[in-house]
């Protein structure tokens, strides 16, 4: 079995092969931490949290860095506006992205390196386009001259006939229609110092352009060049294509071998949802109108192929609270039941295909929902089994296996709350003390209050144990 991946660059799928043997270095674009992150990037960062699981289960060790984005032009404003300096304008939203990614089970990079920690890489590799006439400074702002990078526009097959040379953008992101040089370093503004967002450097104080940090980050702890680079769809232009110039001019590599995008996530119009357009909704807001945050994870990787557009809407994310429900309840059923003395000789071959083919499909560019339909039409078949008695000890643990294999992805089986397990064996201990002192209405108390929690109570000759049913 070879993973293949969809390749932006080149458009077509190909198989993959890490530069180095058995690791695999990855950056994908983090968030801009201005405000709560908005569920449409979510959708990115879960993508990213997929790539990098069927990575590891593909047997590769992954190297996985995600920036930071510390500053930019919303984040001065705010900064502004408020009365503080960057770094503390930041902070809260650093800590709610880690918030959101630890609710929604994004296993950690290896690396999130700020981009105000890196000033100095920026600056570097800023000098250095200016000695490869790559780039020049003008007026105290130092921009990169795309007429001397031919292969502008390759990633997003921009045409460039109708490209001005020398038309200059200051701003962050610029119109495909208006290809110009962007800015690299822009000069202090008066504030900027206040705001703590100025920084010397050869070509005169000031502070970094946006794009310069994924080329200088990159570099620092993944080198040259990068087997996967991966963001949301909205990024290939201009922000991946000037990330391309910036390090295969200043390097002169290959910066990237393999670039990976998500798609954007709609809302019930079909446009895009975001945060410009008013569609704000964040993790939060979701959570806050009853929704659980593995069925959010659930709709957001597993609801619909990452290249495709999904439309976000509450009966989605009823039906994928359902599914992670399903699963549970089916891996649960499977654990409980003793098996029968003899094994179903058909059941356990077709758990073998369902395996097979489920790791096809995610081979097959992380085609994680056409694996989630083999596997719900084989619960299907299996639970019959289990109605009938049928699943002997082979079934049992074939069943077993595949919910691993699911769960290798999605983590939504074995996910529980943060902390739920240490306080439910508390509550068993306080439970075992009142039976001891014959409180027997406490004991029976605390049995009911962990059922109404969805917590079932097993007496065993090992003692308590716990699970958890379907409210
Ligand atoms: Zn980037």
């Amino acid at each position: 079995m070879t993973l293949r991946l969809h390749n932006t660059l080149t458009g077509a799928k190909e198989d993959f092969v890490p530069l180095e043997e058995g690791n695999v270095r990855m950056y994908t674009c983090g968030p801009t931490v201005w405000n709560y992150a908005h569920i449409g990037n979510l959708r990115a960062f879960l993508f990213y949290d997929l790539v990098r699981r069927h990575l590891r289960v593909a047997g590769y060790r992954v190297t996985h860095v995600m920036n930071l984005t510390d500053i930019d032009d919303r984040i001065l404003d705010q900064a502004m506006h408020a009365g503080t300096t960057i770094a503390e304008y930041v902070e809260p939203y650093v800590k709610a992205f880690f918030e959101d990614m630890t609710s929604l089970r994004a296993e950690r990079a290896e690396q999130y390196p700020r981009a105000t920690e890196h000033i100095k890489e920026m600056v570097e590799m800023i000098s250095t386009l200016i000695e490869h006439q790559n780039a020049y400074i003008a007026d105290g702002d130092v921009y990169f001259r795309i007429a001397s990078f031919p292969r502008y526009g390759a990633l997003s097959h921009l045409d460039r006939a109708g490209l001005k040379a020398g038309a200059r953008v200051a701003t962050d992101k610029y119109d495909k229609e208006s290809v110009s040089d962007f800015a690299l370093w822009k000069k202090s503004q008066p504030g900027d110092a206040r705001l703590g967002a100025e920084w010397d450097a050869p070509f005169g104080p000031g502070r970094p352009g946006w794009h310069i940090e994924c080329s200088a980050m990159s570099k620092r702890y993944l080198g040259d060049t990068l087997d996967i680079h991966a963001g949301g769809v909205d990024l290939t232009f201009p922000h991946h294509e000037n990330e391309i110039a910036q390090s295969e001019a200043a390097n002169h590599k290959l910066f990237t071998r393999v670039w990976l995008h998500s798609e954007f996530l709609s809302d019930a119009t079909g446009e895009k949802m975001s945060k410009s357009a008013g569609g704000f909704t964040t993790l939060r807001d979701l959570v806050a109108a009853g929704h659980d945050p593995l069925a959010i994870r659930y709709f957001l990787i597993a609801n619909a192929h990452y290249r495709s557009r999904v439309r976000l809407s509450p009966e989605a994310l009823h039906s994928a609270a359902e599914q992670v429900r399903r699963l549970r309840e089916f891996a649960d059923r499977v654990h409980r039941t003793a098996p029968s003395s003899t094994d179903d000789a058909e059941l356990a071959r077709r758990t073998t295909d369902v395996r097979a083919a489920y790791r096809e499909a995610l081979d097959d560019d992380l085609n994680l929902p056409l694996g989630m339909g083999l596997v719900f039409d084989h619960i299907r078949d299996a639970n019959a089994a289990l109605d009938a008695g049928r699943v002997g000890p082979l079934n049992r643990s074939n069943l077993l296996a595949l919910m691993e294999d699911v769960d290798a992805h999605l983590d939504v089986i074995h996910a529980e709350e943060p902390g739920l397990a240490a306080e439910v064996e508390r509550l068993i201990a306080e439970r075992e003390a009142a039976r001891k002192a014959k409180d027997f209405a406490r004991a029976d108390r605390i049995r009911e209050d962990l059922r109404a929690r969805g917590i079932a109570l097993e007496d065993s000759k090992d003692g308590v144990r716990w699970r958890r049913i379907s409210a």
